[in-house]
């Protein structure tokens, strides 16, 4: 994320000139010439108020990075969070800023649950993890996280405890908070469902979930499908890190396959190379050598 988004320097104005032009016209034909500068003029107006709120979000960002990151979230981080830890110096800080933009700008609500800091952080920290390395990543797509206070089956109540986590084609993710707190307490059991329902979200403006990451370049595409087939089918021999619940369909093969990717760099870097490989190169992070810096071995 930028504080200045790229889409802000070109979008006002051209607006602001569809709006001069649209006033213009409209002007003119209502009164004339005299019409037409008024409408003109209300072009104008328009397309500075637009400037003027775009503005608002840079310069709301700017402040809220002015400040050093709160000691007591990065202590937090450091505690709960062993990719944080790993995560190069800059990327590291980049993470940081992502974190509380997110946070800032996301709107996480409780359901029957109190929703603290500590909660946000885990939230904004499993999309951040997916995003870091991509500066111009905004998250667009994603219109709100609930929490709920434990597991819920599909009618949304908390009767039976079928699901911890869902991400919607309208952009809602859900989050059971418990399973949400033991994905991050493990960190090496390739089960994460933060980062499991935002690998899902990655694919929300889609037409569907096809489980092909999205901008993946054309001549990956291919590699990553038949890939992709040979994979599943390795999961159904039971022979595979990543979990067998990939074997479902491609959307899900595509979200375990990132759990895996960041929870057992190491292991699916030597067992399961190209999907590692093509992964690294999509998020652009290298988990596994991260590991290696640090001395880890499987
Ligand atoms: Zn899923």
């Amino acid at each position: 994320m930028r504080v200045e988004r790229g889409s802000d320097r070109w979008f006002a104005p051209a607006v602001g000139l569809v709006l001069v032009g649209a006033g213009v016209v409209v002007g003119a034909l209502l009164a004339g010439t005299a019409g037409a500068a008024g409408g003109g003029l209300a072009g104008v107006a328009g397309g500075l108020a637009l400037w003027r709120g775009l503005g608002g979000r840079s310069a709301r960002r700017r402040s809220l990075l002015a400040v050093p990151f709160p000691a007591r979230w990065r202590a937090f981080l450091l505690d709960k969070y062993d990719h944080y830890d790993r995560l190069p110096r800059d990327l590291r800080r980049r993470f940081e800023d992502d974190v509380r933009i997110f946070m800032a700008e996301t709107r996480i609500t409780g359901i029957e649950a109190r929703v603290t800091d500590e909660l946000r952080l885990l939230v904004a920290a499993s999309a951040v993890t997916l995003s870091v390395a991509w500066p111009d990543y905004e998250w667009d797509q994603l219109a709100e996280v609930l929490l709920y206070r434990r597991n819920f089956d599909r009618d949304y109540s908390f009767e039976s405890e079928e699901l911890s986590g869902q991400a919607h084609a309208w952009g809602t993710v859900i989050l059971s908070i418990p399973a949400l707190e033991e994905s991050f307490a493990d960190p090496d059991d390739a089960y994460h469902v933060g980062i499991h329902e935002f690998a899902h979200l990655l694919e929300v403006d889609q037409t569907r979930f096809s489980g092909i990451p999205p901008g993946l370049p054309a001549a990956r595409r291919q590699e990553w499908v038949e890939l992709m087939d040979r994979e599943m089918e390795r999961l159904r021999r039971g022979k595979s890190v990543i979990d067998d619940y990939g074997a479902r369909d491609p959307a899900e093969f595509l979200a375990v396959a990132v759990e895996a990717f960041f929870e057992s760099a190491l292991a699916l870097r030597r067992r399961h190379r190209e999907v590692y490989a093509i992964l690294s190169e999509y998020f652009r992070q290298d988990p596994a050598a991260w590991d290696d810096a640090r001395g880890l071995k499987l």
